[in-house]
């Protein structure tokens, strides 16, 4: 095997840093591979609050942008605007063996954002699956696209007028990185930078972790798409903004 790329235990050790002072704590979950134990991190930030949201980045390993959002958020003290309302459950990087060996795949060279309608997924999946026993109003995943000319989105949710959220997040992140307006992303049809979605999810045989967590009962689910081709700090920038428009623009609520 290649040696690894990146170091998981960076991510941890930066994140363990900040979070004793913003009452965060980083739990970790055990995840066995052949050739190392790598841990499942989760942390909760201004728990108790009554609105809440799903954080998660890493899933796809090759996606480090993510990862080092979640990281810079705490760093840059992104929280605090949010502390009084929000409680945010952040998974900085369910793909840790894809982290550090730079693959989309875990280990087993599965993609694990296929495999959340499995009953008996890999760990990763079933550790993201227990997480979204819980209920969140609003779900984000963060990742990136190889292909991509600029940043887009997925949007899925249980009310029609969330949806001009999607809309709002792309007009604060055009500022930061140009937006993908091509009518087609990824062989699927698209308007303005936002996935045009298949509306019966029920049927579909499979389900990204964003379907599973609107099947969960969470009311707006995004998938968020950073451009690769940019450098990494402004698709940490791009990613930010959108979740800071993301938190401060839901008005969601059951
Ligand atoms: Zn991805």
């Amino acid at each position: 095997m290649n040696s690894p790329l990146n170091d998981i235990e960076i991510i941890f050790s930066r994140l363990r840093k900040q979070l004793p002072e913003k009452n965060g704590l980083l739990t970790s979950y055990p995840l066995e591979t052949p050739d190392k134990n790598y841990s499942l991190g989760k942390f909760v930030l201004g728990e108790g609050n009554r609105r809440k949201a799903l954080i998660s980045a890493g899933i796809h390993g090759d996606e480090p942008g993510g990862v080092e959002t979640i990281c810079n958020f705490l760093e840059n003290n992104r929280f605090e605007r949010f502390s009084d309302e929000w409680e945010l459950t952040f998974l900085p990087c369910i793909n840790p063996h894809g982290y550090e060996y730079g693959t989309r795949e875990n280990h087993e060279g599965k993609d694990l954002n296929r495999l959340f309608r499995q009953e008996t997924p890999p760990p990763e999946v079933a550790f993201a699956k227990s997480i979204l026993e819980k209920h969140y109003e609003l779900t984000i995943e963060l990742h990136e696209d190889f292909m991509s000319p600029g940043y887009y989105l997925y949007q899925q949710g249980t009310h029609q007028e969330d949806d001009h959220l999607g809309k709002k997040i792309l007009q604060d992140v055009k500022d930061i990185m140009p937006i993908n307006l091509n009518g087609e992303i990824d062989g699927r049809s698209a308007q303005a930078g936002i996935m045009v979605q298949e509306s019966n999810f029920m049927s579909m045989d499979w389900w990204p972790m964003a379907l599973y967590s609107l099947f969960k009962g969470a009311r707006r689910c995004l998938t968020l798409e950073t451009a690769t081709k940019f450098p990494i700090d402004m698709r940490v920038e791009a990613h930010s903004a959108a979740i800071n428009t993301a938190l401060t623009c839901f008005s969601g609520e059951e």
